[in-house]
C-alpha cells in the first residue's frame, strides 16, 4: 500500500442499473488498478457499490472512466459519489462478496457474439477454436438460459455442465474477461453439437465434423433444423426454389416472409438496400431481423416473401451461425422451426417428435433453452429503428418510465391477447416480456403462464395491481381475472386504445403529470368503453385518462372475425355503406370486382347485415386496408395472416408517384358528425366506473363538441371510378394512402381547433397502433403533421401493435393509482 498523502480522499460510489451480472466489478477493479487506488467494490441489493480512496486527481479520473469504459452490457441509471468522513485503510483494491441480505440481479439480453470471443473462434491456437458455444461476460445467451433466482450457473441451463480447471480460473480472475460469466464454457467442459438423421437412427457424419457436414446438406438442397440461442430454425438454401417452395409446403406457411441470415453485409447489399442505420443495427448487439428493401442486384425466388418488396435478413449472432455461414457466399433461409400457429421448438425431445416431416436432418446442441426466444423483428421507419417484434437481445431490458413514476406501486399488466406480451413495473422502470404470441394457442397460453411465474421470481415481483384489458373474452383478461381473485388484488381493465397511446407516451419519456395529448390510434381491432369494436380513434389523452373526439366511420364486420381472414367481406361491407346497391349493380356491374362479389353468397351476407346477426360494426383502420386491398386485388378472398392486406397495400404504393403528386389525386375522406345515435365519450377507466371517479369524468369531457366521424365514404366513388378505367393497382394504392393521411391531417386540425375554442391547445401528437407499422403512413403523416407545427410521438424501442400494450396499460394503472381522487376508496 502506498504511504497516505495529504490530497488524498476516500469515496463511497453507488452505481445503479444494469451493473451486475455484466462485467461490472471487474471493470471496477481493473480501474482501480491502473489508478492505483486502494478500496472494495460489491454487489448489494440496489446495485454495486464502491469505496474508493486516493489522490483527488486519480479518484476524478475513476469516476469519469466509471462510466465512460462501462461494460457493454451494463446500462447506468445512475451514479451516486459521497464523500466518506472517516479514513478508511485499504491494502490495495478487491472484489468482496456481495452483501445485504437477497441481491436482486437485473438479467442482460441474450447478445450477439462480442469482438473478442469471435477473434478467439478464428484463432486456430486458442483453446476455444472453433468452438461453437464460445461467450463471455460481454456476450453470449443470458435469458434463455435462465430456469430461476439467483442468476448463478446452477439455476441456468448450464448447470449440467462443471466448469473444467481452464474455465474455472478464468471465472475467478478478476481481470479476466470471464470473471463471473454464468454461461462460460470449452471444449472440455461445455455443451457440444451433433448432427441426427429424424429417420434413421444413430448420429450422422465423423464427429468434429458436424458443421461441414451441415453445409454439404444444404448445398444439397436438403432442409435442416438447427437448435440456435432461443429456439430451432429450419434452414435452407435460400437462393435454391426448390428448397425454398418445399419448406413452404412443410411448414404449411404460404403467405409471411421466411427470415433470411447472412454471413456479412456485403452478401446482404447483394439483395437489399442497406442504408447506415439498417447496418448499425443488423450489427448491434441484438442482431435483430431487419427488414430491408429489396433493391439489389441479385434477386431470391418469389417464395421467400410472396408479395412483399423487403426482405428480413439477420448476421450470425452466436458462433454456430458464424461457422455456418462462414464459406456460405449466398443467403440461407433461417426461419422459426414450428407448425403453422404453433410457437417455436426449443426442447430436443419435442424436436425429434415434431420436425418429422418439416427437416430431414437436425443439428442438435445439448445446452438447454430454458426460455423461448423469437428473433427480434425491426424495420426502420423515418430513420429511427422500430421494433415490430421485441423478443432476443431486446428482453429483459428494462424501459425507464418518465418524471412522476417515480414512486410507483408495483404493478402486473396482462397484455393483449395477440402478440401477446406481458409488463411488469416496479420502482421506476418496466420490463416488457419477450413477445409470446397468440393466446389462443394453448402451447403459447401455456408458455406465456409459465414466463408470468419465472419473471415475477426473477425480478422477485410481487403486484399490489393487475391490469389487464378491457375485452372480457381475452384469454389474458380472463387469466388476470383469475389471479386477482385467487390473490385477492385490485384488477384494474384499460381501454385498448388508451392503452396503445399511453405506451407511445411511456416510450417518449413524457411525463406523468402531461398536458392532454391528441392520440390517433390505427389498428386491427379493440373494445371500445362503449361496449363496440374500435380501431380507428383519435383520442384527447393522457395518462389517467381520455376523451373519444373522433374515430373512423363504423362499418361492419360480417361474419366477426371472419372478415378478418376473408378480406373481401370489408369491401362488401364498405361497399353497402357507401352505395344503394342497385345503383352500384347499375353502374359498376362490368366491374371485376362487381362479378367476384356476386359469386359469394350476398343474400345471406345480406341477412346479416340486416339483423345485425355476427356483424358488428367496428371503427376499423385495418379493416378499411382490408377493404381496399380487396378491391384493387390485393389480399382477396383469403388473408394467411391477420394485416397481410394492409401489408400488400403499403407494397404497392409508388413512392414517386406519392411525392410528386398534388392534393387531388388523393381520394377523398369526409369529416361528418355522427348521423343518430353520436359516439359514445369513452372515458377510462370504465371498469372503475362503479367506483366513483365524476372527477376524472369532468376532466375528460373537455372538449364540449360533438364527436366527429372521418367518413370513408367519398373514396369509394373514386376508387371504383379508377376500376372503372382500369387504373394499376399502384395508383389506386399511392392515391388510398395519400387520401388517409390527407384526411387524418384535416381531421386532426378541425378536431385542434375545436380544442382550442375550449381553452385547451394540442401541441403533441402521438401516434400508436398495428396499423403504424406502414412505412409510409408512418412517415408521411408525421411530416404533414410536423409541418403544421404540431410534435409526433411514435414508437420505436416497443412495438406500436399489440405487443407494446402491456407497457400502457401499467403506465395508465399507476396514473389512476396516484390519482388523490382515489379510485379504490
Ligand atoms: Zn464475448
Ligand atoms: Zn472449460
Ligand atoms: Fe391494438
Amino acid at each position: 500500500m502506498k504511504p497516505k498523502k495529504s490530497a488524498e480522499k476516500n469515496l463511497e460510489i453507488r452505481v445503479r442499473g444494469r451493473v451486475q451480472g455484466v462485467g461490472f466489478r471487474p471493470h471496477v477493479w481493473r480501474l482501480a488498478h491502473q489508478l492505483g487506488l486502494g478500496g472494495e467494490v460489491f454487489n448489494d441489493g440496489e446495485g454495486v457499490r464502491i469505496q474508493v480512496a486516493g489522490e483527488l486527481e486519480a479518484l476524478s479520473v475513476f469516476r469519469q472512466r466509471l462510466e465512460s469504459e462501462a461494460p457493454p452490457l451494463s446500462q447506468i441509471e445512475t451514479i451516486e459519489t459521497q464523500e466518506l468522513e472517516k479514513t478508511v485503510g485499504f491494502e490495495g483494491f478487491a472484489i468482496v462478496e456481495s452483501v445485504g441480505g437477497k441481491t436482486q440481479t437485473q438479467i442482460a439480453p441474450d447478445t450477439a457474439t462480442c469482438g473478442a470471443c469471435v477473434t478467439e473462434i478464428y484463432t486456430p491456437s486458442d483453446r476455444r477454436y472453433r468452438y461453437p458455444f464460445t461467450n463471455c461476460t460481454h456476450c453470449g445467451p443470458r435469458l434463455s438460459i435462465i430456469r430461476g433466482v439467483p442468476y448463478d450457473r446452477p439455476s441456468t441451463t448450464m448447470a449440467n455442465f462443471p466448469l473444467c480447471p481452464e474455465c474455472q480460473r478464468e471465472y475467478d480472475d478478476p481481470g479476466d474477461r470471464r470473471f463471473h460469466a454464468q454461461p462460460i464454457a470449452c471444449p472440455v467442459c461445455g455443451p457440444k453439437i451433433w448432427l441426427e438423421s429424424l429417420t434413421e437412427k444413430g448420429a450422422l457424419g465423423e464427429p468434429g465434423k458436424e458443421i461441414q457436414a451441415t453445409i454439404s446438406r444444404i448445398e444439397e438442397g436438403e432442409i435442416l433444423a438447427i437448435r440456435g440461442l432461443g429456439g430451432f430454425h429450419l434452414a435452407c438454401d435460400a437462393t435454391n426454389p426448390e428448397a425454398v417452395n418445399r419448406l413452404r409446403q412443410r411448414k404449411r406457411r404460404y403467405g409471411k416472409p421466411f427470415a433470411l441470415m447472412a454471413r456479412d453485409i456485403a452478401v446482404i447489399r447483394r439483395y437489399c438496400h442497406v442504408s447506415a442505420v439498417e447496418e448499425e443495427t443488423l450489427r448491434s448487439a441484438a442482431a435483430p431481423i431487419v427488414l430491408l428493401n429489396a433493391e439489389g442486384g441479385e434477386r431470391l425466388p418469389e417464395a421467400i416473401a410472396p408479395g412483399v418488396k423487403t426482405l428480413g435478413f439477420m448476421l450470425p449472432y452466436t458462433p454456430l451461425h458464424l461457422l455456418l455461414l462462414e464459406t456460405l457466399d449466398y443467403p440461407l433461409v433461417m426461419t422459426s422451426a414450428n407448425l403453422s400457429h404453433e410457437p417455436q421448438l426449443i426442447s430436443n425431445f419435442e424436436a425429434r417428435e415434431k420436425l418429422i416431416g418439416l427437416a430431414d436432418t437436425v443439428l442438435f446442441h445439448n445446452r438447454d433453452i430454458a426460455n423461448r426466444m423469437d428473433d427480434s423483428v425491426v424495420r426502420i421507419v423515418a430513420g429511427k429503428p422500430r421494433l415490430l417484434r421485441r423478443s432476443r437481445g431486446y428482453v429483459p431490458g428494462a424501459i425507464a418510465l418518465p418524471p412522476g413514476f417515480e414512486r410507483s406501486a408495483s404493478i402486473l399488466a396482462y397484455g393483449a391477447e395477440l402478440k401477446s406480451t406481458f409488463c411488469l413495473i416496479q420502482k421506476n422502470q418496466a420490463i416488457l416480456s419477450q413477445h409470446q404470441g397468440d393466446l389462443e394457442n394453448p402451447i403459447t397460453y401455456a408458455d406465456y403462464q409459465k414466463n408470468l411465474q419465472l419473471f415475477q421470481d426473477l425480478y422477485d415481483h410481487q403486484p399490489q395491481f393487475l391490469v389487464a384489458d378491457l375485452h372480457p373474452e381475452y384469454l389474458s383478461t380472463k387469466l388476470a381475472q383469475a389471479h386477482a381473485q385467487s390473490q385477492n388484488l385490485p384488477l384494474i381493465q384499460v381501454q385498448h386504445h388508451h392503452a396503445h397511446i399511453a405506451s407511445c407516451l411511456v416510450e417518449n419519456g413524457i411525463p406523468l403529470d402531461t398536458s392532454p395529448v391528441l392520440g390517433i390510434a390505427l389498428d386491427g381491432l379493440g373494445l371500445g368503453s362503449d361496449g363496440t369494436i374500435w380501431g380507428g380513434e383519435f383520442l384527447l389523452a393522457d395518462y389517467q385518462g381520455y376523451q373519444r373526439l373522433a374515430s373512423l366511420k363504423p362499418v361492419a364486420m360480417i361474419g366477426g372475425t371472419k372478415a378478418i381472414l376473408e378480406p373481401w367481406r370489408n369491401t362488401y361491407a364498405h361497399l353497402k355503406a357507401a352505395f344503394d346497391w342497385q345503383m352500384l349493380e347499375d353502374k359498376y356491374s362490368h366491374l371485376e370486382l362487381f362479378d367476384y362479389l356476386q359469386k359469394k353468397p350476398i343474400a345471406l351476407l345480406e341477412q346479416m347485415l340486416h339483423k345485425r346477426l355476427n356483424a358488428p360494426l367496428a371503427s376499423s383502420a385495418g379493416r378499411l386496408f382490408d377493404a381496399v386491398s380487396a378491391a384493387i386485388g390485393l389480399c382477396r378472398d383469403r388473408a394467411l395472416f391477420e394485416g397481410q392486406g394492409a401489408i400488400e397495400l403499403e407494397m404497392a404504393v409508388d413512392r414517386h408517384l406519392l411525392s410528386a403528386s398534388d392534393v387531388d389525386f388523393a381520394y377523398p375522406f369526409e369529416i361528418i358528425d355522427p348521423p343518430t345515435s353520436p359516439l359514445k365519450r369513452g372515458t377510462f377507466p370504465t371498469a372503475l366506473a362503479k367506483g366513483g371517479w365524476g372527477d376524472l369524468r369532468a376532466k375528460y369531457s373537455k372538449s364540449s363538441h360533438k364527436p366527429l366521424y372521418l367518413d370513408p365514404r367519398p373514396l369509394w366513388h373514386s376508387l371504383l371510378e379508377d376500376l372503372s378505367q382500369g387504373a394499376s393497382t399502384s395508383v389506386m394504392a399511392t392515391r388510398f394512402h395519400q387520401g388517409l393521411i390527407q384526411g387524418i391531417a384535416h381531421l386532426v386540425e378541425k378536431l385542434a381547433q375545436n380544442c382550442q375554442l375550449d381553452g385547451l391547445y394540442i401541441e403533441k401528437i402521438a401516434l400508436s397502433g398495428g396499423c403504424f407499422q406502414n412505412r409510409i403512413l408512418l412517415e408521411e403523416l408525421t411530416a404533414n403533421l410536423e409541418a403544421k407545427g404540431y410534435q409526433c410521438l411514435s414508437q420505436a424501442q416497443v412495438p406500436s401493435n399489440d405487443g407494446g400494450l402491456s407497457l400502457g396499460q401499467g403506465a395508465i394503472a399507476i396514473a389512476n393509482l396516484d390519482n388523490s381522487t382515489n379510485i379504490y376508496t
